[in-house]
């Protein structure tokens, strides 16, 4: 809008009044009414003003220049500060929009403590709702850990503690202090974490244990040979003695590379054809001598096929499955693998009659050092990583170990296979 200059207006005024006063003789008279207009027109000009100020948002409507400087000015600051406050909204907005890809809690407190933005997973992991925002987190969220955490000054040390929706569930919280006196806070699941350390911690003690063993043993045999003072004819046998300890050390950080190998990967290493004839009896002649009669084991190959995999982790399952079957059979308990076609599988299957397994242990045994009888099965001369390797093996090869038992009827260890050719069919 185009103003006037105020100055302009008044002289022009002024000169009219004088030139109409001289035609008139009335000078004064018309001096006296320029004077009214020119009131007239300034009081229009603040009733402009004080309209706009009710509505400071619109620009200023004042014609007169001076006027409109007046209004002008705040409404210049005004459209700035608006302008910030849209950016920092959006911003603000962009912000919230970002946390919704945070796998992790984030809620945004006012210094109040009351519930400003939070995310989707927020309102997973604490079943908050958009109806809570603006209320108490404190009076939503039935956890005084985390309530007290949320009112204690710094907090600079997150907080662990239990899910208030699943008590099976472990949450960390960490806590922002921002300038404004909101607080952000940082919720994430641990659960799954705490598991794994707890699992590493295990598995290192159960390595240590199994090591210390065999150690102690060694150690104690050494002790002896090292005495000046034995005859040599004694020293001999025991370095014969040696040979038992220090080969189940040897199997113990073999099997444990071989399981560390296997779970790197969920595809088998050098995958080609193999023939199972041949590694059946490979395993076979590897666990023969552990038979405690001369045919206890009997083999079955019913099934000529071939499937795709590694031969050496074929052969581990094919011989840990045995040997794990004379190991906990009686005496002379007829054990048989069959390698026998199952409908468009084909499936390899180890059958003992030894003393069976208890349902509550099955889902378990392929956990890394989980014996039913710990004491036993370490006489036994297993390491305790066995079924882990052939759990993950078959999972190399697409394959599952399933498990079959009955306490003092035997167990049934079996997996299928897809065989090669049909695969090469189907393609
Ligand atoms: P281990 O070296 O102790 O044999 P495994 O992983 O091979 O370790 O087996 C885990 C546990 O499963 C064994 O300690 C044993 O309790 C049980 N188990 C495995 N195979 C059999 C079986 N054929 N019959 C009964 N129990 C078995």
């Amino acid at each position: 809008m185009n103003t006037a200059d105020e100055r302009t207006i008044t002289i022009a005024l002024i000169l009219t009044a004088m030139m109409l006063g001289w035609i008139t003789g009335e000078l004064a008279w018309c001096l006296f009414f320029g004077s009214l207009i020119w009131i007239g027109i300034h009081y229009a000009e603040f009733n402009k003003l004080r309209e706009w100020s009710y509505r400071p948002l619109g620009r200023p409507r004042n014609a007169l220049d001076q006027w409109f400087a007046v209004a002008y000015e705040p409404y210049r600051l005004l459209t700035r500060e608006r302008e910030r406050t849209r950016n920092i909204a959006m911003r603000l907005r962009e912000v919230v929009g970002l946390t919704e890809v945070i796998p992790d809690a984030v809620i945004i407190l006012s210094s109040a403590g009351n519930i400003e933005n939070i995310n989707s997973a927020a309102k997973a992991m604490l079943q908050i709702t958009d109806k809570d925002v603006g209320l108490s987190l404190a009076s939503i969220v039935r956890s005084p850990p985390l309530i007290q955490f949320i009112r204690a000054d710094g907090g600079a040390n997150p907080l662990e503690f239990t899910s208030p929706i699943n008590p099976d569930k472990s949450f960390e919280a960490r806590r922002f202090d921002v300038d404004t006196g909101r607080t952000v806070l940082l919720i994430r699941d641990i659960s799954d974490l705490n598991r794994l350390l707890t699992m590493r911690q295990s598995f290192v003690a159960n390595i240590s244990h199994e090591l210390r063993t065999p150690l102690t043993v060694v150690t104690g045999y050494l002790e002896n040979l090292s005495d000046p003072s034995l005859p040599l004819e004694l020293r001999l046998p025991l370095t014969e003695k040696l040979n038992a300890p220090v080969s189940r050390m040897q199997t113990l950080v073999e099997d444990l590379l071989l399981l560390t190998q296997l779970e790197s990967s969920p595809i088998a290493g050098r995958q080609q054809p193999v023939n199972m004839h041949a590694v059946i009896a490979a395993a076979y002649d590897e666990v023969k001598n552990l038979q405690t009669s001369d045919d206890q084991i009997s083999i079955r190959c019913e099934s000529d096929k071939t499937i795709l995999g590694n031969e050496k982790e074929l052969h581990s399952v094919c011989a840990n499955l045995l040997s794990n079957a004379i190991r906990y059979s009686p005496t002379g308990m007829p054990i048989s693998l069959n390698w026998c076609n199952v409908e468009d599988r084909v499936r390899l299957e180890v059958v003992d009659q030894g003393g069976g397994i208890a349902k509550e242990h099955i889902g378990r045994l392929t956990e890394r050092f989980y014996r039913i009888d710990m004491a036993g099965a370490r006489s036994r001369g297993g390491t305790g990583l066995g079924l882990a390797i052939v759990k993950h093996a078959l999972l190399r090869h697409a394959s599952q170990l399933r498990i079959e038992s009955e306490v003092g009827a035997g167990s049934r260890f079996y997996c299928d296979f897809q065989p090669l050719d049909e695969k090469n069919d189907s393609s």
